[in-house]
């Protein structure tokens, strides 16, 4: 091996036990410690184990099979590639590819680690070849530069065909941190939480479904972290702190024991809240407000009701539906929506009809999209899919046999896909009543206000409905036209810019004027810094994830709604973000600064 390589990866490993902090965007709060798992945009790494003396040859082995795959397949990609386009420079970067196969210093090192060091070969596989990707990166020689891509290209392909030889399941069965470029909501919906200590990625923003679900499971995540998947490795000991949104290498004994005295605080002042969990959510000046809770999962209701929710003011039926990658049958959804309507009673439920598109996307149900937000998404989809949502729509009707049940359709955009969605359920109470199949025959119906048109014609669709319910993770994205999932545009993502607060007014009022009630089921509805001014602004309902139920009940408690309508009134004549912030900071710190502080 060249010796400046080597000088370099002896500096990498001196460097390797000192405490490193990141920053990025705190999006589910907890502190979590644990090894890393790395789950790489470049290539999966494999996990480390120890590999005993008479098995040290089978690992060799391994490699050996695995890079004779290797070769084979790249052989057939140059044939392929040859063939079809005749380019002499793509077939010849296939030749450098076959070369790195043949590097035996390369591979010589390999088997040296696992002899040495008695671990399984994809791990130092991996080790050998990150380190010269590393050398090679910090290059100042453009062309040198330009070989980390072929590098990895190799080193993704032995690792496949290695995984390939391994038996089926790799999941890794210890306490870890996940680490990972981006996850999708359903990834974070299949985490084990007993395993997964809290998650880490390069990409996401705080209204993601990947951060709300990570919310509703209590699992500390940090997003917005570019380049930890290259800086971390798996094994590494890593700090996870959701509250502050910071992510340590290596945590000294100095900073472990600083968290632990935050954990104790966090736990303590958890423990206060318990406190008021059976009172209610009404104002100190006597306003009563509805507060329930967003759900993903059915086991949430138990959560809900242990925070002292008033309800379930949403429920995302999509994971549900998304679970296995097929749709549940009318039977099954019966079961579940009236298990949850039991559960929650007597209180009641509110059903959101699939809102399948945007972050969550179930194979087979839809393409993915270059625009996903602004495409098919919600009723868009339903609505194309009639018997998929009649079908839900039937054992929506049929659950509210079993207790309180009401529905809302998600992501309207027109009047017409109000009276549309209404229609079809009429046809499926019809239906239902031939079939002599027992229902609810009176169900209210909701709409949730998420995207700017149908807030501009709030009192046409309150018209149409028995409630309103405003989306505001995506009423913020759709009116600033910042993608939610995107932590580069963060700023812009402003739950208290004018505009927005322009429209929570506008639709409150057109619910008001058909004397319907209108809550909040987005993110803001938790945010404690915007809670004086919903009250002020006259929503009668919070929607909130289950384990923020105690912290709103008490800011609620805490406020004047008188206050906060002389507040919401003063802030309609403020032109930006920061002035009315300042303005709900004031009453916030003055009505619960206990709260603010924890
Ligand atoms: C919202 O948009 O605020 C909302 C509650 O729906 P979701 O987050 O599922 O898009
Ligand atoms: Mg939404």
């Amino acid at each position: 091996m060249p010796g400046w390589i080597s000088f370099m990866s002896d500096i990498d490993k001196k460097n390797s036990r000192e405490e490193i902090r990141f920053s990025g965007l705190a999006v589910s709060p907890g502190i979590g410690t644990g090894k890393a798992f790395v789950h790489g945009a470049i290539a999966v790494e494999p996990e480390t184990y120890q590999v005993g003396q008479e098995d040290i040859e089978a690992e060799i082995a391994r490699m050996e099979v695995a890079l004779a795959d290797t070769r084979k397949q790249i052989e057939q990609l140059q044939d392929q590639v040859g063939r079809s386009s005749g380019n002499h420079r793509e077939v010849g970067i296939f030749d450098a590819h076959l070369l790195m196969l043949e590097d035996r210093s390369v591979l010589d090192e390999v088997v040296g680690i696992v002899r040495g060091e008695m671990v399984n070969i994809e791990s130092a596989l991996y080790r050998v070849i990150n380190n010269y990707i590393s050398v090679l990166r910090a290059s100042n020689d453009v062309y040198l530069r330009q070989r980390v891509i072929d590098f990895e290209d190799v080193m993704r392909r032995i690792l496949r065909n290695l995984s390939l030889m391994r038996p089926a399941d790799q999941r890794v069965r210890h306490e870890h941190i996940l680490i990972a470029h981006e996850l999708t909501p359903s990834d974070t919906a299949a985490m084990d939480r007993s395993l997964v200590m809290g998650f880490a990625t390069e990409v996401g923003g705080s209204t993601a479904h990947t951060a709300i679900i990570a919310r509703s499971l209590g699992l500390p995540a940090v997003v917005g972290l570019r380049g930890i998947c290259d800086a971390i490795h798996t094994g590494d000991a890593l700090l996870i702190d959701g509250y502050n949104g910071i992510l340590i290498i290596n945590p000294s004994a100095e900073t472990l024991s600083e968290y632990d005295v935050l954990a104790d605080e966090k736990s303590s002042a958890a423990k206060c809240l318990e406190e008021i969990r059976d009172s209610k959510p009404e104002t100190s000046d006597g306003r009563e407000i509805t507060l329930s809770a967003n759900i993903e999962f059915e086991h949430e209701v138990s959560i809900a009701k242990g925070n002292g929710a008033q309800g379930i003011g949403l429920y995302r039926t999509e994971f549900f539906y998304m679970h296995d990658g097929n749709m549940p049958s009318e039977e099954h959804q019966v079961e579940n929506y009236s298990r949850v309507a039991r559960g929650i009673a007597p209180d009641g439920v509110i059903i959101r009809t699939v809102d399948i598109g945007g972050d969550k996307l179930p194979d087979g149900l839809a393409e993915p999209e270059a625009n996903p937000f602004l495409g098919w998404r919600g009723v868009r989809l339903t609505l194309a899919r009639t018997e998929m949502f009649k079908t839900q729509i039937r054992a929506i009707l049929r659950a509210g046999a079993a207790g309180d049940v009401s529905v809302m359709f998600p992501m309207l955009s027109t009047l017409d896909e109000v009276q549309t969605c209404r229609h079809l359920l009429e046809e499926c109470a019809e239906e239902l009543e031939r079939e002599g199949v027992e229902h609810s025959r009176r169900i209210d119906i909701g709409a949730m206000i998420e995207v700017p048109s149908a807030a501009l014609i709030a009192d046409q669709i309150a018209a149409e409905v028995d409630f309103l319910s405003v989306g505001t993770n995506d009423l913020i994205q759709y009116t600033m036209a910042v993608d939610r999932v995107n932590d580069q545009v963060a700023d812009l993502y402003q739950p208290l810019n004018p505009a927005v607060v322009r429209l929570l007014k506008m639709i409150v009022s057109a619910g008001h004027d058909q004397d319907i009630w209108v809550g909040v089921c987005g993110e803001m509805a938790s945010d404690l810094l915007c809670v004086p001014l919903l009250v002020g602004l006259g929503f009668d309902e919070f929607s909130v994830s289950a384990p923020r139920v105690p912290a709103v009940k008490h800011a609620l408690r805490s406020l004047s709604y008188e206050q906060c309508k002389a507040m919401a009134s003063e802030v309609a004549a403020c032109s930006g973000q920061e002035e009315i912030l300042e303005h709900c900071r004031a009453l916030a710190v003055q009505s619960y600064p206990g709260l603010l502080s924890r």
